[in-house]
């Protein structure tokens, strides 16, 4: 009988049918770790033990999806936003570094300000504010229109043990008449929609459109949560938004138009616009 290869040579074989991708050897060993069960040291310390037949069949497998444009994490099933762990999976986008900065701008600034209420709009996997309760101890009530997201969201508090309250809905329509926020963040789908298409093949084929499709420039979602945002952010509360690349200058001027100050915006680690923020007026 043929032996299974070891660790060393299993992880070889993968990075060779990843090394088209980008970050195929990083996602060759991830899913080596997955399949095998075993810790990165163990890799490096142990790298010449044979793998188990069921290993190597996880292994196969994984490969073959990861080839067939699946993305890293949705073949794990779980992914790390702010240190913590979150669940995800088809129908729920897959939390990104650059939301990191979003999440990080809201932390400072609510330390500054004396911010403790938070509404968050299309959380998807929750990570906006799980990590916003769990860091910074903001109490957060985030909305999704997703079903699917929502059950991901639900698990993902439950997992990292944060009291969220979450609510099925388009955008404010399921809050109560009358309650208000000290801030509002939404990562909201940002893509216009002819951009869709030039999309990596693992976004665009694999995660919700929902979640990315920003309308004709992009700028659809902005501009609703704007209109609307009126009866639940409270006078002088702030408004946290993730943005495209080049949505900068449109959307602050949004931003103002919608009678917000001390509007600016933030970068993300590659040097692009990625965070705009703003204060309501206080009249
Ligand atoms: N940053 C995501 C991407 O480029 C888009 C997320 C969004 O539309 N909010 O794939």
């Amino acid at each position: 009988m043929s032996r299974n290869k070891t660790l060393t040579e299993a992880l070889l074989e993968g990075r060779k049918r990843l090394a088209h991708k980008e970050n195929g050897g990083w996602d060759a060993m991830q899913l080596l770790l997955a399949a095998a069960g075993c810790s990165r040291v163990y890799l490096m310390t142990e790298g010449n033990t044979e793998m188990t037949e069921e290993a190597a069949q996880k292994y196969a497998a994984f490969l073959n999806e990861r080839e067939g444009g699946r993305p890293l994490q949705y073949i794990l099933g779980e992914c790390e936003f702010m240190g913590l762990p979150f669940f995800v999976g088809e129908g729920v986008l897959i939390p990104r570094a650059d939301t990191e900065i979003l999440v990080e701008t809201v932390l400072e600034r609510a330390e500054r300000e004396g911010l403790k209420t938070g509404l968050d709009l299309g959380t998807g996997s929750g990570c906006i504010p799980i990590s916003l309760e769990k860091v910074g101890g903001l109490t957060m009530t985030a909305v999704d229109i997703s079903p699917r997201a929502l059950d991901y969201a639900q698990r993902n508090a439950a997992r990292n043990e944060a009291g969220v309250r979450f609510l099925f809905g388009d955008l404010f329509h399921p809050l109560t008449e009358g309650e208000t926020f000290d801030f509002i963040v939404s990562n909201p789908p940002y893509i216009p929609h002819g951009d869709l298409a030039a999309l990596m093949e693992e976004v665009r084929d694999h995660e919700p459109e929902n979640a990315l499709d920003g309308g004709s420039d992009g700028l659809d979602f902005y501009r609703r949560i704007l209109a609307e945002s009126g009866p639940y952010l409270r006078e002088g509360g702030w408004m946290f938004f993730e943005m495209g690349y080049d949505q900068g200058p449109a959307l602050m001027e949004l931003m103002k138009e919608a009678g917000f100050v001390c509007v600016e915006c933030r970068k993300d680690l590659a040097g692009l616009d990625r965070v705009v923020l703003g204060k309501r007026k206080e009249v």
